[in-house]
């Protein structure tokens, strides 16, 4: 594998971004070795500057769930960019999208389009304290909702991958205001809320925590929160930028059947262009300017590239059997990393949703982590050879132990064979000198695809 130019590149970019990046774990830290600059990509394989090709499990963190270079959506944002690319003015294309995302999201009424993930959670938590009056909220340890500073808490992601347990530069009295609390402990969440829940303006979660490799909802969590928020008039936040349009096309709210008051996208919206947006309850999102009290706004909101890139998408996977083809995918790699771990000793577990998996190499699994705590009892040393040796042989796994997989309609089952192949070689490669540690343990499930997480396993 030849990596002269991407060298050389990362070597001018340190001198000019911060770590020589725009975002964080692109920058290998906790994987080691430079990082791989990327000059093309077409369906599921990325192509970088020395000419290497990769299968791609990133996908860009999760937009991509059609591919790189999907030929509608780049014919789309083509057509789009000719007639200009912003005005600053509202266009038909914002109420093609909205009247989309309304149909195919029922619990999101109206819904205002911004320019990232981020910037919809931050006005989610804005328009909750808006519209209840007050200041708390809650969310759970290992969850990731963008770079907000009411969000840095004990957040998963990079925040997770650097190992760090906040930012600096988060005022004392807004980190004072969110509440941290265990994902999937129901009892920690009803014990705040009996005592301050008249004061917490909202509870938000990823219904589905992908930012922590991946954490299931335990069957009752989502509905007791639910609860608990109805009892109190606090708002239940589902920050479904990486769920929302990927695990249903009605998001994680529609696989589990429980209605947030808000919702936030990103990602997948936008197809791979900055587009984020929060919506829900038509009550509670006439608080938003210029309707209500509560501002927010944005000059390239709803910006008409974007908004092409996300109509072309979303009509895309609204046809008919999109997401059976991708369950059918990531059930075939599960089987076969199934087979893989069971070869190799046992030295981790398959965590998956559809097309989302994570894999959690850990000396001491007994099933699906329950939360942030069981996540990092995992070995980032053992993911870290893992990922060098896959990168050599052409795959693409995310560059930290915290983050999950994408499989994308673009993937064939070719190519799921090959990833399989190589993460044998790699596997081989990452566990030769180690000591076997799962030798005696007696059999546990070494997968798990259903949507409560395995209930029996622990
Ligand atoms: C990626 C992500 C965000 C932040 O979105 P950006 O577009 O990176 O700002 C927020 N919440 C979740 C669950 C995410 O995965």
């Amino acid at each position: 594998m030849k990596t002269k130019r991407s060298e050389s590149l990362f070597q001018r970019a340190t001198k000019l971004m911060p770590g020589g990046v725009n975002s964080p774990v692109r920058a290998f830290g906790s994987v080691g070795g430079s990082p791989v600059f990327i000059d093309h990509a077409q369906g599921s394989t990325v192509t970088d500057v020395d000419g290497n090709d990769y299968l791609d499990y990133v996908c860009s963190w999760g937009p991509l769930i059609l591919g790189h270079a999907h030929p509608t959506v780049v014919a789309t944002i083509q057509e789009a960019a000719v007639q200009g690319t912003s005005f600053g003015a509202a266009t038909e294309k914002e109420v093609e999208l909205a009247e989309r995302v309304t149909r195919l999201v029922p619990s999101v009424e109206v819904v205002r389009f911004v320019s990232s993930g981020t910037e919809a959670t931050m006005s989610a938590l804005r328009l909750a304290r808006g519209f209840t009056g007050r200041d708390r909220c809650i969310k759970f340890s290992g969850c990731y909702h963008g770079h907000t500073d009411a969000f840095l808490t004990d957040a998963g992601s990079g925040v997770a991958t650097l190992g760090i347990p906040g930012s600096a530069g988060v005022p004392e009295g807004t980190a004072r205001d969110t509440i941290t609390l265990p994902y999937n402990d129901i009892d920690a969440v009803e014990a705040y809320m009996t005592e301050h829940g008249e004061e917490v303006a909202a509870i938000i979660l990823e219904p589905i925590a992908c930012n922590m490799g991946m954490v299931k909802p335990k069957p009752g969590f989502l509905s007791g929160l639910r609860r608990a928020c109805d009892k109190s008039g606090t708002l239940l936040i589902f920050d479904e930028v990486i769920t929302g349009f990927r695990v249903a096309l009605g998001g994680a709210q529609e696989l589990y059947g429980i209605k947030p008051d808000l919702t936030t996208f990103g990602k997948i919206i936008g197809a791979g262009l900055p587009v984020g947006a929060y919506g829900g309850r038509a009550e509670i999102m006439a608080k938003v300017a210029p309707m209500g009290p509560v501002y927010q706004a944005g000059t390239l909101s709803g910006n008409p590239l974007a908004m092409a890139a996300g109509i072309a998408a979303l009509d895309e996977l609204a046809k008919p059997g999109v997401y059976e083809s991708l369950e059918e995918k990531g059930a075939y790699f599960e089987k076969g990393m199934a087979n893989l771990l069971e070869k190799y000793g046992r030295p981790g577990f398959l965590n998956r949703c559809g097309s989302i998996f994570y894999l959690w190499l850990c000396p001491e699994v007994e099933g699906c982590p329950k939360d942030y705590a069981d996540v990092k009892r995992g070995d980032p040393e053992l993911y870290a050879s893992f990922f060098r040796a896959l990168l050599n042989r052409g795959v693409y796994l995310a560059p930290s132990s915290f983050e999950v997989g994408f499989i994308s309609t673009a993937h064939t089952f070719d190519d799921l064979d090959k990833t399989l192949e190589k993460m044998d070689e790699a596997f081989a490669q990452a566990l030769s000198g180690r000591a076997n540690t799962q030798a005696s343990s007696q059999k546990r499930p070494l997968t798990c695809s259903t949507i409560a997480g395995c209930t029996d396993c622990k």
